[in-house]
């Protein structure tokens, strides 16, 4: 009777690939905590204070819109809650003029129409962002 051993190499390489993988992952989920360890749990924006409890909406952005840019020393990282996470990259999307066309739009409705359902259309608008 032969016995069949299974190749120990074949394992190896299977954890190799794991762990790689494994370390990209936590690559990306390092510097979030390194930003958490460095700053104040506060959004940078409109002062939010966060705990344990409320953490998850606690985001690190990146000044320069680059997410493999991670120096060390957290030049590049801000805490900014969801809310404000999102304002940030509205405006930078505003600053290359992609809704600036959408705006000057909405107002030119708001003054023509007149009537109580232009404000509601802009608080609608307003929120949807
Ligand atoms: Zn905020
Ligand atoms: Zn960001």
């Amino acid at each position: 009777m032969t016995i069949t051993k299974t190749k120990p190499d074949t394992g190896k390489l299977d954890r190799i690939v794991a762990d790689t993988r494994r370390n990209a992952d936590e690559r990306a989920k390092g510097y979030r905590e390194l930003a958490l360890k460095m700053y104040p749990w506060v959004c940078g924006r409109c002062g939010r204070e966060f705990t344990h409890a409320n953490l998850r909406e606690l985001t690190v952005h990146h000044r320069n819109h680059d997410h493999d840019f991670n120096p060390p020393d957290g030049s590049n990282w801000e805490l900014l809650c969801l809310h404000c996470h999102d304002n940030e990259h509205s405006r930078y999307i505003d600053a290359s003029g992609v809704t600036s066309g959408a705006n000057s739009r909405q107002s030119t409705w708001t003054v023509a129409t007149g009537n109580p359902f232009a404000d509601l259309k802009a608080r609608l608008a307003s929120e949807k962002k």
